[in-house]
């Protein structure tokens, strides 16, 4: 219309205003996850046991001008996330979004599995994700609401060889998931997993590395997801996002596959 002065177009940042808790977040998917949260808005508290590894995270963060501190901790110690999820209420006064998402690999079949290997990958995989529910939730819960997003894995879904542990600690976050969803849907409170396929992340590059014949692990493991390709951290991020924001909010107790069509085959 002639003489109407043009709107001023708003950047919709779609997790403004929000809190969110990142458990890994100092490398690979978490660290990506960060980055891509804080540039949409949200206060982040990253945590994971190395106080380096946090600094160059919240460098990263805080050169997009973003928000964020570091809580060292250790996912498979109770009481440290107990005192990771009392910190980010003391400095940010709530909590909006988890992302449980540390975890470590071991590839190794059942036969050659050792008691120890299979409880800490338990303790981190599993009951990491198990504590950080347990001690965000009642906050949630007074604040009328949240969203939470436990990473899993394909291999929680579908079985691959060498995984004997791994894969039991992921098919039991998936579960855990839908069990936590139901339990406080009606508390606004949305709970969902995801189940990446295989993606460029530290992890990744350690199991190449540790392979006998590293070019050759890492063309079959390109060659193994139909897409042609592994996935990136970010590609896992922006599906993280969405369960997070309120984009998703008729949406918990879900698997959300990220995984370039490999456990459709
Ligand atoms: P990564 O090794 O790059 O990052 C793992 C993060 O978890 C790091 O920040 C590490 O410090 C943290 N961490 C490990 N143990 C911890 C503990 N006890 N307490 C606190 N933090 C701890 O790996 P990634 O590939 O980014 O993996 C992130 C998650 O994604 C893991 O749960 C992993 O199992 C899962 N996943 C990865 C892939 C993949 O191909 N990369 C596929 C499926 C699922």
């Amino acid at each position: 219309m002639a003489g109407a002065k043009s709107p001023v177009r708003e950047e919709k940042l779609r997790l403004k205003g929000k809190v969110a808790v990142i458990t890994g977040g100092t490398s690979g998917i978490g660290l990506a996850t960060a980055i891509l949260f804080a540039k949409e808005g949200a206060k982040v508290v990253i945590a994971s046991r190395d106080n380096e590894a946090g600094k160059f995270a919240l460098e990263q963060i805080k050169s997009n001008n973003g928000e964020a501190i570091f809580v060292k901790t250790d996912v498979s110690n109770e009481e440290e996330v107990k005192v990771l999820i009392a910190e980010s209420l003391r400095r940010y006064k709530k909590i909006d979004i988890l992302f449980n998402n540390a975890g470590i690999e071991l590839q190794k079949p059942v036969t050659e599995t050792s008691n120890e290997e299979l409880a800490k990958v338990i303790d981190i995989n599993l009951k990491g994700v198990f504590y950080g529910c347990k001690y965000a939730i009642p906050y949630m819960i007074r604040n009328g609401g949240g969203s939470i997003i436990n990473t899993a894995s394909v291999a929680g879904l579908v079985g691959f060889s060498n995984l004997a542990a791994y894969s039991a600690s992921k098919g039991a976050v998936v579960a855990l998931t839908k069990q936590i969803a139901i339990d406080y849907a009606k508390k606004n409170i949305r709970v969902n997993c995801i189940c990446p396929g295989v993606i460029a992340t530290p992890m990744v590059e350690r199991f190449i590395a540790k392979s006998p014949n590293p070019e050759e692990t890492r063309r079959q493991l390109n060659e193994i997801h139909p897409i042609g390709r592994i996935g990136k951290a970010e590609e896992v991020a922006n599906a993280v996002l969405f369960l997070a924001s309120d984009e998703s909010s008729f949406i918990t107790g879900h698997s959300l596959v990220i995984d370039g069509g490999l456990s459709a085959q």
